[in-house]
């Protein structure tokens, strides 16, 4: 038994080839399960019991639960139980463009970067398919609407469970499942090189967003130890080639952490990293955690920074503050219930 989550259209008319009936059993299903959000199989009526039959004997529906939500204003924040009893996070915004929401890929993460409060909780493990996509479908129904944006930004790095990430993507991308489009998928990662290679090779549309956060090797391994391996040089040269083969414009994140990385020099350093790179910066307030080492860089000077950039021609804008009031930053929530 699997759970029906977990399939793409692809592995669904696998499926139906293998057990001898035609594929396009496949897009009927999708569209029940997806569109129609059917949650058994009995509601199915344009396909023959027979296959119905079939299908309940081997898949099941199963999602993830609620058990905690904060309210703000523009932003709703979720702790979820999985079957096992692991929690997880997803973070609903809801922006004039669309209703965006910000899921996790793994339980814990073991990038370590020091600023984070999910950096602080290991990885138990990797989520499956089907509890990245559950966070979507909870959500939709919980609020009564569609998440026109993903972003996978939430606890976890989602290079680090590349399969099932990829998976997710195929499911929530297709036109008869969920059907959010490409250009509005994010995937942000720290900067694993093997896997921004293979992502290149997907020749996707979906937007990838780099955790750079320092613009040298010295800096960008005291906060983020995923530095070591590998270097700030090698990562530009890897984005290089992921920009001119799929013509995507790539993001850089730049948390702004005060006296750390926000001084005048950090910025003109930054823009000549990225000055031959088809990019934009974002600049994220620091979401202060519980962690006193890092606070939140001073207004003027993330003002400053962003002059900078943008003198020198990079493109550049400030992330708009959302969370800060509910502990929206990311795993926040968990971290605090597990400390309970
Ligand atoms: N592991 C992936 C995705 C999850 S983190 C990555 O590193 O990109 C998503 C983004 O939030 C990253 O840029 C991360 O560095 C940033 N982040 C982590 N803690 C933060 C905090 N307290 N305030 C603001 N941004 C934070």
């Amino acid at each position: 038994m699997n759970n029906i989550y977990n399939l793409t259209k692809n592995d669904l008319e696998q499926y139906f080839i293998d057990n001898g009936y035609p594929k396009f059993r496949a897009t009927q299903i999708y569209e029940w399960i997806y569109k129609k959000r059917i949650t058994n199989f009995d509601a199915i009526n344009n396909i023959k019991t027979e296959i119905i039959e079939k299908l309940k004997q081997d898949f099941y529906f199963d999602i993830i639960e609620i058990v905690k939500q904060e309210k703000g204003t523009y932003v709703i924040k979720y702790l979820f139980n999985l079957k096992d009893k692991n929690q997880i996070e997803a973070v609903l915004m809801l922006h004039d463009y669309g209703n965006s929401l910000c899921i996790s890929t793994q339980v814990g993460c073991n990038m370590g970067c020091l600023f984070c409060a999910s950096g602080k909780l290991k990885k138990i493990r990797n989520l499956e398919v089907n509890e990245m996509v559950s966070q979507i479908l909870v959500i939709e129904k919980e609020n009564k609407l569609r998440v026109s944006h993903v972003v996978l930004m939430g606890i976890g790095e989602p290079f680090d469970n590349y399969d099932n990430v990829l998976k997710f993507i195929k499911i929530i991308n297709d036109n008869k499942g969920i059907d959010i489009g490409a250009r509005h998928i994010t995937i942000s990662t720290c900067g694993l090189i093997p896997q921004i290679e293979q992502f290149r090779q997907e020749k996707l549309q979906v937007n990838l967003a780099i955790s750079l956060h320092a613009s040298s090797d010295e800096l960008r391994t005291k906060l983020m130890p995923i530095n070591k391996v590998y270097k700030i040089k090698d990562l530009i040269t890897v984005i290089h080639k992921y920009v001119k083969q799929t013509k995507r414009r790539v993001t850089f994140e730049y948390i702004m952490l005060d006296e750390i990385n926000d001084h005048k020099e950090d910025a003109i350093s930054l823009a000549h990293l990225l000055k031959d790179i088809n990019c934009y910066v974002n600049l994220i307030p620091y979401n202060e955690t519980n962690n006193p080492k890092y606070k939140k860089s001073k207004r003027v000077k993330i003002k400053q920074f962003y002059d900078i950039l943008k003198k020198y021609n990079i493109n550049v804008t400030i992330r708009k503050e959302f969370g800060g009031n509910i502990a929206a930053a990311c795993g926040q929530l968990r971290a605090t219930s597990l400390r309970r």
